[in-house]
């Protein structure tokens, strides 16, 4: 295995700066390394080898001529299925766009590209990123490095695996309702959700628009921080985009000080449900939070309790919403049915019955009864009113507190199989993650430790809207004190590697 492989993203930029590497070596290394373990971990559905090296071998001809690039230039990247790719086939984990070439690319990928990041290929994730666990997806899971045995988390679980088995040092994922921060968690890597409308969401293939965002998975709090700064700013294209000068994130981490700090705790984000070593990983980090000058607080936000219940009709009730231009007619698969009429409701029908997994459909049946005539207010508009509920919790709960705390996840990663019957159980990996999404305020993940099971635990950090700074600062100092600890990177120090180092 090379040695670029494993290499952080910051230190490739200064590596490939210094013209000690070119991109075509690192990217070639990556897509090396994905060819010796991806087929155990299955965490890219396709890759794009000939493209990527294209663009590498341009991104290392500008060099030579000496002009001069973005930071990140050169160093090669994944992205999660959902996110749309010109001329790459681009499925959202669903046979239902089984073959779909997507003609344009969503704004992030234009960064990408603009930024001189080569792709080299298309993540896997639980079907339109309903799951926790990526066994939704429909070309298979994919399986966690720690333990092959065990999910990724979900629905991003081949984005978090391809950067913990070192298939590629950055990815993007998506979160709607904790897909980048769970499967972070349970990798032992590094996921962020911005502030809502902080990076544009035009061309992810939408799944609850107004819980919906892109953002960064690594494997440092910097290079997450490098990637957030590449992608974030206002898009036209984006009516929600904010139009507000992107902050340095990886400054924040850099200048990391969290003295004088008030660390909120949430008194609902703990306790009963949460496995004792996830909980004791958790206290352990505080605790170095607290030896380094921060505040401990504990906060109380009542209504976090109802946050699932919420969740689950706001969700379904956009999804089948969104999901209703999956008609057989405009995108992918096309079934005409086998005898009778050939009418265009009979091939949307025949199209959506094959074409979508049961997940899904569980969904867009959840969402169309909870909108329906008579039932409307009983569901959608009181899901309503706990999101208001939850966004005053959080407002007050930021009027004690500087950022807030709590585990990631309330497991380390479970087996397959475990879940995949119980859809109520699954829901509950994301009880801690999806607060944020009802109020869109931005929250990352990032390794604790492990718990008494050997696995990984994730430690999140939430701060208010638009202070994503913030939770970079603390994550960037809770960071360096765990690695003393550690003697180095959690996955180092565990040797997780897919199987090859
Ligand atoms: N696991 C959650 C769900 O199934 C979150 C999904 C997501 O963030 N995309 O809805």
């Amino acid at each position: 295995m090379s040695t670029l492989v494993g290499t952080t993203a910051a230190e490739l930029a200064r590596l490939l700066a210094a013209r000690e590497v070119s991109s075509v070596e690192v990217t070639r290394a990556h897509l090396d390394r994905i060819a010796e373990v991806d087929g155990e971990i299955h965490a890219h559905l396709r890759t794009a080898a000939a493209e990527a090296l294209a663009a590498a071998e341009r991104v290392d001809a500008a060099r030579s001529r000496g002009e001069g690039l973005p930071l990140l230039a050169g160093v090669p990247i994944s992205v999660k299925d959902n996110v749309v790719t010109r001329g790459l086939e681009t499925t959202a984990g669903s046979r239902i766009l089984e073959g779909w070439i997507p003609p344009y690319d969503a704004t992030v990928v234009t960064r990408l590209r603009a930024a001189g990041m080569p792709i080299l290929g298309k993540t896997n994730l639980d079907e339109f990123a309903m799951g926790s666990s990526t066994e939704h997806s429909a070309f298979g899971p994919t399986r966690n490095p720690w333990d092959t045995g065990r999910i990724p988390g979900g629905s991003g679980g081949g984005s978090a695996a391809a950067v913990a088995s070192l298939q590629a040092p950055l990815a993007i994922g998506s979160d709607t309702g904790g897909s980048i921060r769970q499967p972070g968690a349970v990798t032992g890597t590094v996921g962020v959700k911005p502030t809502y409308g902080g990076v544009s969401r035009y061309g992810l293939i939408a799944l609850a628009s107004s819980l919906d965002q892109i953002g960064p998975v690594a494997r440092t709090v910097e290079d997450a921080a490098l990637l957030h700064e590449v992608l974030a700013g206002h898009d036209p294209l984006d009516s929600t985009s904010l139009d507000a000068p992107v902050p340095s994130f990886s400054a924040a981490v850099r200048d990391a000080d969290v003295a004088g700090m008030r660390i909120g705790v949430v008194r609902e984000l703990g306790g009963e449900g949460y496995q004792e070593g996830v909980r004791a990983s958790f206290e352990t980090a505080l605790g170095l939070l607290a030896d380094a000058g921060a505040e401990i607080v504990e906060v109380s936000c009542p209504s976090f309790d109802y946050a699932l219940a919420a969740y689950y009709l706001i969700l379904p009730a956009e999804a089948s919403s969104n999901l209703a231009r999956f008609d057989g007619m405009r995108f992918g698969l096309r079934i005409e049915p086998s005898d009778g009429p050939v009418t265009a409701e009979r091939v949307m029908a025949a199209t959506r019955g094959a074409g979508f997994g049961d997940e899904v459909k569980r969904r867009i049946i959840l969402g169309t009864h909870a909108l329906s005539a008579g039932y409307f207010d009983a569901y959608y508009g009181s899901a309503q009113k706990v999101r208001t509920l939850i966004q005053r919790d959080f407002a007050a709960a930021f009027e004690r507190a500087d950022v807030l705390v709590s585990p990631t996840a309330p497991t380390t990663a479970f087996r397959f199989g475990e879940k995949l019957d119980d859809p109520l159980a699954m829901y509950l990996n994301d009880i801690a993650t999806i607060p944020a999404n009802l109020a869109g305020t931005p929250g990352m993940s990032l390794p604790s430790g492990v718990s008494e099971d050997g696995l990984p635990v994730g430690f999140q950090v939430l701060a208010p809207a638009h202070e994503d700074e913030r939770m970079y600062r603390v994550s960037g100092v809770l960071e360096r004190l765990l690695e003393e600890r550690w003697g180095g990177r959690l996955l180092d120090v565990h040797g997780v590697n897919g199987g090859a180092r």
